[in-house]
């Protein structure tokens, strides 16, 4: 790879150069059309701890197919953990609504 590199004029790096700029960053296979330095693509790619290496001349677009797979993995993240969030509200709401009985029984048999 690097003797076929060694191999190119300056023209030919920056066409290069210009082509990788357009394919999509994540997977490297179709044409990125879809801004990927905004705050809400950020902030879900943050989420989903998928590290932007640099902004150094990478390309900043992303294809549809993986704007629809980081879209589909973050509901699912956020289901996730929101349904974690609802399990653990009932487990506590249980816990107090037992400890609550043994109250009311030990009140019973006191009075
Ligand atoms: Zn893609």
């Amino acid at each position: 790879m690097d003797m076929m590199y060694s191999k190119l004029d300056e023209s030919q790096v920056d066409q290069l150069s210009t082509d990788i700029a357009k394919y999509c960053r994540l997977c490297l296979i179709h044409r990125g059309t879809v801004d990927i330095l905004n705050e809400e693509m950020l902030a879900k790619l943050f989420k989903l701890n998928i590290e932007l290496v640099s902004t150094y001349k990478l390309p900043k677009k992303i294809c549809k197919f993986c704007e629809s797979t980081i879209n589909t993995f973050f509901e699912q993240h956020e289901k996730f953990d929101k349904n974690q969030w609802t399990l653990f509200k009932m487990m506590k709401t249980l816990e107090k609504t037992k400890e609550s009985l043994k109250v009311s029984f030990l009140f019973t048999q006191i009075c």
